[in-house]
């Protein structure tokens, strides 16, 4: 079938308009093309699909690996209480998983649906509970706010207007599956789509609230992001320094937020 593209972008704007949903807390609207299940679905997939490639090694005993565990489940605790006393419902009662991944990269991350990897090259910049917190928190946040699915409506709207919104499923979840690979250099060296710069301080802000809530003191951000930026000198910089520069303006916008995440602060 052949759709003019005036026709198309009508669709388009039609289904941008009817398919939004709301980010907790900061409660932003956003694009929402994906739907929660499936996104999960893939990530999941995604993450079964790293921990068991044989060049992927799992640090599955140790301080280290119980410790990222303790703080992950520590932080997912006190979020989903959190979120189920403020009626969010069901759909952030998430799969969580928490590993260690042996590997020189500074870096972490959270996949949709509580699919949490820690890079052990970040142990020795966030070489305490509260600091592991501000990234483990951050990255959460990310997944918390929906920004993969957000990132694919966006990426699914450019191309080709939401064709694949109405495309078969099998066509939808591969699609979908491929842009989650895409965003966290799973099964491709690509990364074609990373967050926005709206996005990574809505995750710092979140972040912050959420490590609150799991008994870190937010005021740890700051030194943290500091440590971070530390990791600069030198030359060689992380990657994930270049997704999240702590510059003066990042960390003076994790300053300002402080309060707000101090009202949440369990001690
Ligand atoms: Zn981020």
């Amino acid at each position: 079938m052949k759709i003019f593209k005036p026709a198309l972008l009508a669709i388009t704007m039609v289904i941008a308009l009817f398919s939004c949903s709301t980010v907790p807390l900061t409660g932003r609207k956003q694009l929402s093309l994906v739907g929660d299940a499936e996104v999960n679905q893939s990530a999941a997939a995604s993450y079964s699909q790293l921990l068991s490639d044989p060049k992927t090694k799992v640090i599955s005993n140790g301080t280290d690996a119980q410790r990222v565990k303790r703080i992950g489940n520590n932080l997912a605790i006190a979020i989903e209480s959190y979120l189920k006393a403020n009626g969010y419902g069901d759909q952030y009662s998430f799969n969580w998983e928490f590993n260690l991944i042996q590997s020189s990269e500074v870096n972490a991350w959270c996949m949709p649906g509580g699919k949490v990897a820690v890079y052990s090259g970040l142990l020795p910049v966030a070489n305490s509970d509260a600091y592991l917190a501000v990234v483990m928190g951050h990255e959460i946040g990310h997944a918390i706010a929906r920004h993969s699915a957000e990132r694919i409506s966006q990426q699914m709207l450019v191309q080709g207007g939401g064709a694949l919104v109405g495309a078969a499923t099998a066509d939808r979840s591969q699609a979908t599956q491929s842009a989650i690979g895409t965003l966290y250099g799973v099964g491709t060296q690509l990364k074609l789509l990373s967050y926005s710069r709206a996005q990574e301080s809505e995750a710092d802000r979140l972040g912050l609230t959420f490590m609150a809530m799991a008994g870190y003191d937010p005021h740890n951000a700051v030194a943290f992001w500091q440590r971070m930026a530390a990791q600069n000198k030198g030359g060689a910089q992380p990657e994930f320094l270049s997704t999240h520069p702590a510059d003066a303006t990042r960390i003076a916008n994790i300053q300002n937020l402080i309060p707000e995440a101090m009202k949440y602060y369990k001690k």
